[in-house]
């Protein structure tokens, strides 16, 4: 088992890739705290029990500094602090960007990339504090690398999030806390699910693998970064996408 006895924090677990993050993470052994505006389905109790794990939901809404905050601490108090935390949940607001109104900005900023900063200050001080030797995960984007038409808002978040994944990686690998991201390119989540199938055609077309990404994929590249198996590697940014962006 690849995080056996571990305590993950995650935002966003509650379908998608959040939810084969949950049990992905149950699977390999760790107890899993994740944060969100809903719950995932019952199937993540199944899954803790069979293990003889934990599996806690916090409602929050990520985007509510105050509210992330206040529920990470409880759940930090709860568990006893953190050895991997997964900053996973994201949204999009796309359109041109001369006609983005700023809401759509903003949001899309604070749910993507401030929720990350606010998390890992917090988990990250009380690793620092508690001499747990973490991981962080940080949940960008192919477009935050490429950039995308239509996606100034989230391309700039998950840009934003890698800065932030190598920046904070610097500032802690001495305390051998390592900080990496995730670059998934296009998952078959309910993110992707409003393209039509015309659209995802031409989109796999691209795609040297010729197929959209199962949020498994991601979750096995996130399950990687927070184990020993990468003990040596940090501030990195893995692609995940079938050969798109390379
Ligand atoms: P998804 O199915 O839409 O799931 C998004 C998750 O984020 C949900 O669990 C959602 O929970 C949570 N979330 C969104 N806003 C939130 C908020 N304000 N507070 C708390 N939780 C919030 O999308 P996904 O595809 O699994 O995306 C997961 C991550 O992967 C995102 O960061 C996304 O940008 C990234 N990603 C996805 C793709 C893709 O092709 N799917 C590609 C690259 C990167 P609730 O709505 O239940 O609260």
């Amino acid at each position: 088992m690849l995080v056996q006895g571990k305590k993950v924090l995650l935002t966003g677990g509650s379908r998608g890739i959040g939810r084969a993050l949950v049990l992905g993470y149950l699977r390999e052994g760790a107890s899993v705290w994740y944060l969100g505006r809903s719950r995932g389905g019952d199937e993540y109790e199944g899954a803790a029990r069979e293990q003889g794990l934990r599996v806690v939901f916090r409602e929050c809404d990520v985007a509510d500094e105050e509210a992330l905050g206040a529920a990470a601490k409880d759940a930090m108090k709860e568990a006893g602090g953190f050895d991997v935390l997964v900053n996973n949940a994201g949204i999009t607001r796309d359109g041109l960007s001369l006609r983005m109104a700023m809401k759509d900005w903003h949001d899309v900023i604070a749910t993507n990339l401030t929720a990350a900063f606010v998390l890992s200050k917090l988990v990250v001080q009380d690793m620092f504090m508690k001499k747990i030797p973490g991981a962080v995960v940080n949940i960008s984007s192919i477009v935050g690398v490429t950039g995308n038409g239509g996606q100034v808002n989230y391309s700039a978040s998950k840009a934003g999030l890698i800065g932030l994944t190598k920046s904070l990686a610097r500032e802690v690998a001495p305390r051998n806390i390592r900080v990496n991201a995730v670059a998934p390119g296009f998952i078959r989540t309910a993110m992707t699910d409003r393209l039509t199938e015309d659209q995802k055609k031409a989109l796999a077309a691209q795609i040297p693998m010729v197929r959209l990404g199962e949020p498994e994929d991601v979750a096995r590249a996130a399950l990687f970064l927070s184990c020993d198996l990468s003990s040596y590697i940090t501030g990195h940014v893995l692609h995940v996408t079938g050969g798109l962006g390379m």
